[in-house]
């Protein structure tokens, strides 16, 4: 059976290691949390090992510390150089983050 790292669950806030239900070489492989039993992807921002949530209809792409930081980035970047340029930057960052996690 394979385990992923240990990472922080996104739904019960524990940190543990999930059991992999399904592995995926092109999609990310998807996990299940071992405290509470609910369906988690890992994260996608590079260097971080917690755990995104999994739903019916769409997949978190990030934790939800990334995901706020994120927010975050683009609520600061609105205030200081507008909507336009933030939509652009969310964009360009989410590839970024996206391109290193291309292995
Ligand atoms: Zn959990
Ligand atoms: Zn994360």
């Amino acid at each position: 059976m394979a385990f992923k790292d240990e990472g922080k669950c996104p739904f019960c806030s524990e940190v543990m290691t999930p059991e992999v239900v399904e592995e995926n070489n092109i999609r990310r492989d998807q996990c299940k949390c071992i405290k509470c039993s609910r369906l988690i992807y890992v994260c996608r921002a590079p260097g971080c090992r917690d755990y995104a949530r999994g739903g019916d209809v769409y997949d978190d792409e990030f934790c939800m510390t990334c995901s706020d930081k994120i927010a975050e980035f683009g609520k600061n970047a609105t205030e200081k150089f507008g909507t336009a340029a933030v939509i652009a930057g969310t964009t360009l960052v989410t590839a970024w983050l996206t391109s290193l996690n291309k292995k």
